[in-house]
């Protein structure tokens, strides 16, 4: 096996006969043997249906269900652990990433490359919160982050086996792969392309999916926003000494004055609670992250496999 695409589908049964006609043509041109792994990702409509089909159609096609739907992040993550290419694509499949660049990365791979992530030059049809938030989230995570993320970027990829098998080794639950993928090292480039609208149905990803998966980046690569609540502590602290030092000084020189009575205790105790919710707050962020790691649950649980051989 030369050449894995990976691919995870949440309700995508408008997508799917398109996105198998424009997929089986570019598999067609690549030269190599060509897999093409379909997760289901606990998907309510027809979608595993569809899959079933395809895998009769074509031996090309095998797909895995996860038992319910786990997120996108974790059924990526189950199509790299089964993938058997020495090459592995990863893209989404409702065609907003087109599978006609898949020859373009690989010939970046011919080149030497081990990780060739597809970056987005501009983003149609998607609402301008969306964009604005993505646009600022990058720049801030490329500039917190430990590693270097490559700003818009998302986990359209191509990479080496020798990337998949250290991500497959990575027992991180909380996973951010575009990140994991950065922190992997190796030889990495990119490819621009214009991120085009879905071709059928919603968008699954829900804001509070996107917000939590945009935490999850900046909390599992920094440790920026646990220092933070260090920095507005000593902050809070040095105002309140010169409150103090004020409070001193209307006392001695102006001991008249009604500044130094009830307005300045108060601003004092909403100042510092305001400091404490923020610092237990994010405090709380990483301790969820210590709890979910230490519980050491399988990431994903599978109800069926076709298509691997003995591994079914
Ligand atoms: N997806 C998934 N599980 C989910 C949500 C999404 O497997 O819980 C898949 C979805 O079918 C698609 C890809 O992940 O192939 C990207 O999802 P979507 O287009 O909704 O989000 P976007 O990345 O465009 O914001
Ligand atoms: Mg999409």
């Amino acid at each position: 096996m030369q050449y894995s695409i990976v691919i995870p589908i949440y309700n995508e049964e408008k997508n799917l006969p398109e996105l198998y006609r424009r997929i089986s043509a570019v598999m067609d041109r690549i030269d190599g043997n060509v897999e093409l792994i379909l997760i289901n990702d606990g998907s309510r409509d027809r979608s595993v249906h569809i899959l079933r089909e395809f895998h009769q159609q074509d031996s090309r096609i095998c797909y895995l269900s996860l038992a319910r739907n786990f997120g996108h992040q974790i059924a990526v993550t189950a199509g790299l652990n089964f993938a058997r290419g020495n090459v592995i694509v990863v893209l989404d499949g409702d065609l907003q990433d087109p599978p006609e660049l898949i020859p373009d990365l690989i010939e970046k791979w011919r080149q030497g490359y081990q990780v060739v992530y597809a970056q987005r030059t501009k983003r149609h049809q998607e609402s301008w919160l969306k964009r604005s938030f993505a646009f600022v989230y990058y720049r801030i995570l490329r500039h917190l982050a430990d590693v270097d993320i490559p700003i818009d970027t998302g986990d359209f990829c191509l990479m080496d086996r020798c990337v998949v098998d250290v991500l497959n080794k990575m027992p991180e639950t909380n996973r951010y792969i575009r990140g994991l993928r950065a922190w992997v090292g190796f030889r990495q480039t990119a490819i621009k392309f214009e991120r085009k609208a879905r071709f059928a149905g919603e968008i699954k990803y829900t804001f509070g999916q996107s917000l939590a998966l945009a935490i999850n980046g900046l909390v599992s690569f920094s440790k920026v926003p646990l220092r933070l609540s260090t920095y507005v502590g000593l902050f809070a602290a040095c105002v309140a000494l010169l409150m103090a030092c004020l409070v001193l000084y209307w006392r001695i020189f102006y001991p008249d004055s009604p500044l130094t009575g009830l307005a300045t205790i108060m601003m004092v105790i909403f100042f510092l609670g305001a400091v404490q919710l923020v610092s237990i707050g994010i405090l709380g962020e990483y301790i969820g992250r210590i709890y979910e790691e230490i519980k050491g649950r399988p990431l994903y649980t599978l109800s069926e496999v076709r298509g691997f051989g003995d591994r079914n």
